[in-house]
């Protein structure tokens, strides 16, 4: 499945939500790899259109304007996928939402929204592809979860939940699928510098940077090497497992 640069088969790779922030970075990634890349967001973005006019990237590439939480869009995307590159080798499940607030004031359509997304969203998604992977034989599936889900955050209760239970489905489906050549990892990210740490204020933002050992916030490309080394073929024997990609904050 994977190989020095250049010198294998291009993967075919899903990641969910690659219009923008730690997805843009993941997308980048793979596609500098030389793999065939598929993503999916509600709008298209600056990145998107560049990577579709880019000749670099001609026949490995492909966007559809997707809402996630709509299975049967959900699912059309994954048919022009299969029909366009027949079978998925890596499925990084990134797309994902925070509402901050705290429960006591917390909406219901709030609830829905992170909930619907960022777990049944990603269990819907994931049980096409594992589908695809158990028929031809293999794969790698790295799903996007969080430190909140390990640690707690204030104001994020909901979301750390639906982080923390995407850690449960990764053990679980590990479990299922290991000896089928398919593994499932989780990556918990610490706090990066994208669009959604936004509702972060500056006080609490420099709060997190003081308190992590590596003196910083983290970027996309941080959490991408981390995903290229779990879906790296050689590493067959890491499934089932949360790694903590944080700068050291949660040590
Ligand atoms: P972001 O900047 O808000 O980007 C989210 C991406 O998901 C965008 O491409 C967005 O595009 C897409 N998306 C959102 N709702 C969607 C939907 N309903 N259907 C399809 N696509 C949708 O967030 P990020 O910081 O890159 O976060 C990426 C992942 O990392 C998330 O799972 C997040 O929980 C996790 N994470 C982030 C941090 C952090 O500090 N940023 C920390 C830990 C974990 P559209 O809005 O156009 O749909």
């Amino acid at each position: 499945m994977s190989a020095p640069e250049g010198s294998a088969a291009p993967r075919t790779v899903i990641i969910t939500g690659g219009s923008r922030g730690l997805g843009e970075g993941i997308v980048q990634h793979f596609l500098d790899a030389g793999d065939r890349v598929a993503t999916c967001a509600r709008s298209e973005t600056d990145a998107v259109r560049t990577w579709q006019k880019d000749p670099a990237y001609d026949g490995r590439f492909l966007f559809r304007e997707v809402d996630l939480a709509d299975r049967e869009a959900c699912t059309a995307f994954v048919k022009d996928v299969l029909g366009e590159w027949k079978s998925v080798d890596i499925l990084v499940n990134n797309a994902g939402v925070a509402r901050d607030g705290i429960l006591a004031l917390f909406s219901d359509e709030d609830t829905d929204t992170v909930i619907d997304l960022n777990l049944k969203a990603t269990i819907h998604l994931s049980r096409q592809i594992v589908r695809n992977m158990l028929a031809h034989g293999g794969g790698r599936i790295v799903n996007i979860s969080s430190i909140t889900g390990l640690t707690g955050y204030r104001g994020l209760s909901v979301y750390g939940a639906t982080k923390a239970a995407l850690d449960g489905f990764t053990r679980g489906l590990a479990r299922e699928v290991g000896s089928r050549k398919i593994t499932v990892n989780s990556i918990a990210s610490g706090y990066l510098k994208t669009e959604m740490s936004h509702g972060l204020d500056d006080g609490q933002l420099q709060q997190i940077i003081r308190r992590t050992p590596a003196g910083r916030l983290g970027d996309p490309e941080d959490i991408a090497r981390a995903i290229a080394f779990l879906v790296d073929e050689k590493n067959d024997w890491i499934t089932g497992q949360v790694l903590v990609v944080d700068g050291g904050l949660t040590a």
